[in-house]
């Protein structure tokens, strides 16, 4: 309040801002670490789905003979399609299911919701949604296009399977 005071001649849109954010109070910063880990992980799965379906011939060969143990791993996890596809798929939307949890706590820990409705809407649909688009679908999966091989070294066969 006091800020605005000194101005005499505020903008509208700064007075509606600096009414509407609140802070970033220490366990917003936890939220946001939680927040950015599971979107890393959203992106790995999705990446790996793509990963997993785009193998080419060469990168079979390749798999089979330079990858020792991890590479046959992949490869049996290959050889039940439907199996892998449905763990992905259900990993996946688990994870992007608490990303739009934990990311509306975090809204309502930085902004002042109530008495902004419209721009409640901007943060936590428009934002929250390219976000999780961007980064946990389409740039992984544009990146796993290219390098099919890489990707499902990161997570999956260590970690889930
Ligand atoms: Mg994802």
């Amino acid at each position: 309040m006091e800020e605005i005071a000194l101005d005499p001649d505020p903008h509208l849109l700064t007075v509606m801002l600096s009414s509407f954010y609140k802070g970033f109070p220490p366990e917003a910063v936890f939220t946001l670490v939680i927040l950015i880990v599971m979107l890393i992980i959203s992106g790995l799965i999705s990446g790996s789905e793509t990963a997993f379906f785009s193998f080419q011939p060469a990168d079979l060969n390749k798999l089979r003979k330079n990858h020792g143990k991890r590479g046959k791993k992949i490869l049996s996890l290959r050889n039940r399609p439907k199996e892998l596809l449905a763990t992905i798929l259900i990993s996946n939307n688990f994870i992007n299911v608490g990303i739009v949890i934990i990311s509306t706590y975090l809204t309502t820990l930085m902004f002042n919701l109530k008495s902004h409705p419209v721009l409640t809407f901007v943060v936590q649909i428009v934002i929250v949604t390219s976000f999780l688009l961007v980064f946990g679908e389409i740039l992984p999966k544009i990146y796993a296009n290219k390098k099919p091989v890489i990707f499902p070294f990161s997570w999956l066969t260590l970690l889930l399977f």
